[in-house]
């Protein structure tokens, strides 16, 4: 799942910051949000479905939430259906004793785990792939948790940001390649782990750093242990998605700023793709950023030509004809001022399905723009992700058996230009190899096992 995971170790307010963390971490999932806390004794857990603000309407909703450490997840499905069953932290008992996990990524071997385990006995409650971690450490003849944690996790293979609660530690994991982000920050003597610095800025933690690929760090009364108990990968994948897409740009993540990456990503895509135009727009909120950077390179103005409406919930009720383009309008409206008799350039962060793109196009010139030229700042995805990003089948990609010229014939803009996988790499912090680039070029950093897709698992459950 690409999801928001964040955790307090060492704070009385543990389960209240944890609720502001995910607040600051909506964005990475807004299906159901989740808090496991512990005081020494036992763990205690309110989850739901919804936004943050469903689940934990109020301070009166944290109340039974006590103890000075706590895990926090918000919940976007990728591998489960999105039913309260699987909304995390995930809670289960473990040689008699209570263990949470919140998970960000997706596993790649499931189901072949989940097949055996099942066969020897498991019972799983879930058709969440993080839940195979739970029985892999409940069957470990390990001595302490994080030693049954870590036998588990050299069996699962792909993307994991984990963290995990016991009734008196908080254990952060980060898979070997180093898919998702975590960073580790203090505020008042307490341990923070967020998916995105973000989070730390709200509640007034300082950053310290990145969890490192393959690091295990333990929150206990005696303070933090950090160690790699996993086998050196061949290289790391950093998910460059996060920085097209996922990320908020006022975080940073795996060691630069997002916002900073995300212009330089406008600018390299307005000097491979410039457009004779007026003005430069964007398709708020997504490729604000990407936007800014083509207009400072490309010298046009930039204009704020789509008002992007905010409220528009995911139980928001559509028409049942023509859902999709419904859904585009409700919510985003073009500024007829602004784009009366204009040559614009749109610059979108990445087309996906080419649903919201179409739809866009058509809305700009019924707003009055003379031309529409497409610009995104990423290359043409072509394949499926299966670390965590929200589209695991060819089917749905529209890039995956069309060109760019019938993309853009079927989006109905004046021209279209994708960012080369250069220019995108050349926007990218450190060593270019470092980042996992499979959902362009269909090179997977991990194995995947043949049988895929969302929701593999559901028949598996009676
Ligand atoms: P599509 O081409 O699928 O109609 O929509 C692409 C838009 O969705 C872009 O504006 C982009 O910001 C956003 N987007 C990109 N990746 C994802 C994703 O994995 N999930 C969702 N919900 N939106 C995405
Ligand atoms: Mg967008």
């Amino acid at each position: 799942m690409d999801c928001g995971i964040f955790g307090v170790y060492g704070h009385r307010e543990a389960s209240r910051l944890t609720w502001l963390g995910l607040y600051a971490l909506q964005h990475r999932g807004d299906e159901g949000a989740g808090i496991v806390s512990g005081d020494g004794r036992t763990l205690y857990q309110r989850k739901g479905m919804g936004l943050v603000a469903e689940v934990f309407p109020g301070p009166e909703s944290l109340e039974p939430l006590k103890g000075h450490l706590a895990i926090g997840h918000t919940r976007y499905s990728t591998t489960g259906a999105s039913v309260l069953a699987n909304v995390q932290p995930f809670v289960a008992n473990c040689k008699g004793e209570p263990l949470a996990i919140a998970h960000n990524g997706n596993l790649t071997n499931t189901y072949t785990l989940r097949r055996e385990l099942e066969r020897t006995g498991s019972l799983f409650q879930t058709t969440m792939d993080s839940e195979v971690i739970v029985h892999l450490a409940a069957r470990s003849d390990m001595g302490s948790p994080v030693e049954r944690l870590i036998q588990a996790l050299n069996q699962v293979r792909g993307a994991f940001s984990l963290l995990f609660a016991t009734k008196d530690e908080v254990i952060a994991v980060r898979d070997p390649y180093g898919f998702r982000p975590l960073s580790l920050g203090r505020l008042d003597g307490a341990w923070i782990a967020a998916s995105e610095t973000c989070a730390l800025d709200l509640i007034g933690a300082d950053y310290i750093r990145d969890i490192e690929p393959g690091e295990v760090v333990v929150f206990g009364d005696d303070g933090i242990r950090s160690f790699f108990p996993f086998p050196e990968p061949p290289r790391r994948a950093f998910c460059i998605f996060e920085y097209i897409y996922f990320s908020r740009p006022d975080s940073r993540i795996f060691g630069d700023y997002v916002d900073k990456t995300r212009r330089k990503l406008g600018k390299n895509l307005a000097l491979e793709h410039p457009a004779e135009a007026d003005i430069v727009i964007s398709v708020p909120d997504s490729s604000n950023t990407a936007a800014l950077g083509y207009a400072s390179r490309s010298g046009l103005r930039y204009e704020i030509g789509l008002i992007r409406n905010h409220y528009v919930g995911r139980t928001f009720i559509q028409p049942d004809q023509t859902i999709r383009d419904f859904k585009v309008k409700v919510k985003f409206n073009p500024v007829g001022g602004v784009l009366k008799d204009r040559r614009v350039v749109v610059v979108e962060d990445s087309i996906v399905r080419g649903t919201t793109m179409r739809q866009l196009v058509r809305m700009l010139r019924e707003a009055g723009a003379r031309e529409v030229h497409v610009r995104v700042s990423c290359p043409p995805i072509r394949f499926p992700c299966f670390y965590g990003m929200d589209f695991q089948t060819h089917g749905e990609l529209i890039a995956s058996k069309r060109s760019v010229e019938e993309i853009r014939e079927f989006i109905g803009a004046d021209s279209l230009g994708y960012l080369s996988k250069e220019g995108m790499l050349d926007a990218m912090p450190g060593n270019p190899e470092d980042y996992c680039t499979a959902c362009f070029d269909g090179e997977y950093p991990v194995e995947v096992e043949e049988e895929t897709g969302k929701l593999r698992l559901e028949g598996m459950v009676l």
